[in-house]
């Protein structure tokens, strides 16, 4: 089996495969997508992922970093990875420009639970940007709209300047979901919510909450007030998938820096189910 066959890592994970950048858009301040190719062509053609799940960006002699899959190309050859800048791999990436090429190890982790929101309605709740490692499970669920339930987007940003993948919105709603879009903070000419994305959650038309999912991916902050409100409105805690994004290094549990009580995010997450990790979510990043 090729290692990249089924949305697992290689088996020998700590091999990094070859890409070039064939295209970077800006997306909000300090914030690009870049479209990656796979150069190899076997390890192009095999190559899958799940929505959730990440790959660890290798830029030589810098280091890496674990980035979330964003999506990918239509014609499905390129990977997409949405990234702020951070620190030294994140700051060293945006320098090598287009037709730069570097290593990606993965994909790694674990997906959002597609199966279990199939016939059931979905509100994917986003902060920041949290609304990337989404944006493939919004994109499944638009593309195969009779095999889910009615699809809500609850969005939330700094200020208009620091939304996220803005001009898709139309597309997302023309395609049947409905996108509450709130920020922080408004600048002039904003028309839309002004205030925290659990708000949107108290508001929200929830018609069956024991039958709906909810996959939440943010600030923790964010996260925490988000699950409280869904809880209030009478979804079951099983029903609640949160994305806990923690510092690590290999990606594959071996060296403990994303240890979280018995889970090791990299392997076991990053998409929980929130009954699981409830106990610990008092715990700060390492
Ligand atoms: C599963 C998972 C998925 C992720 N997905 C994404 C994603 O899709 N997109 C994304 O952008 N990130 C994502 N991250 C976060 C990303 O992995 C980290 O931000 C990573 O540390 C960036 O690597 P770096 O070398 O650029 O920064 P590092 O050098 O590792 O810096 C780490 C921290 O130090 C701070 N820091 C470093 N240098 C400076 C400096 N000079 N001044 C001030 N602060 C500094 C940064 O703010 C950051 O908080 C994800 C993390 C995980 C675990």
């Amino acid at each position: 089996m090729n290692p990249a066959s089924c949305g697992t890592p290689a088996a020998n994970p700590w091999l990094a495969f070859p890409v070039q950048i064939t295209g970077i858009t800006d997306e909000t301040p300090g914030v690009s997508t870049y479209e990656l190719q796979l150069t190899d062509a076997e390890v192009a053609r095999n190559y899958r992922f799940q929505p959730g799940q990440f790959n660890m960006l290798y830029l030589p002699g810098v280091g890496e970093a674990a980035i979330s899959l964003s999506g990918q190309s239509e014609s499905g050859d390129r990977l997409r990875h949405t990234v702020r800048l951070a620190g030294n791999v994140t700051h060293s990436l945006a320098g090598l420009g287009v037709g730069g090429r570097f290593g990606l190890r993965g994909p790694f982790g674990t997906p959002w639970p597609m199966e279990e929101c199939r016939g059931r309605d979905v509100v994917a709740v986003a902060g920041g940007l949290g609304l990337a490692p989404l944006r493939p499970a919004i994109d499944a669920i638009l593309n195969a709209p009779d095999e889910y339930g009615q699809l809500t987007i609850l969005y939330g940003a700094r200020t208009p300047e620091h939304l996220l993948f803005e001009q898709v919105y139309p597309d997302w709603r023309q395609n049947g979901a409905v996108v509450n879009v709130t920020v922080d903070r408004s600048l002039p000419g904003w028309q839309g919510h002004v205030g925290v994305v659990p708000l949107l959650v108290d508001r929200m038309q929830l018609p069956d909450p024991e039958n709906t999912v909810f996959l939440i991916c943010g600030p923790d902050v964010m996260m925490k007030y988000t699950v409280s409100s869904a809880l209030n409105r009478g979804v079951p805690a099983e029903r609640i998938w949160i994305n806990m994004e923690r510092n690590m290094n290999c990606a594959v549990g071996l060296c403990g820096h994303c240890q979280y009580g018995p889970e090791f995010i990299c392997k076991d997450g990053p998409v929980l189910r929130y009954d699981r990790v409830q106990p610990m979510l008092r715990v700060e990043d390492l």
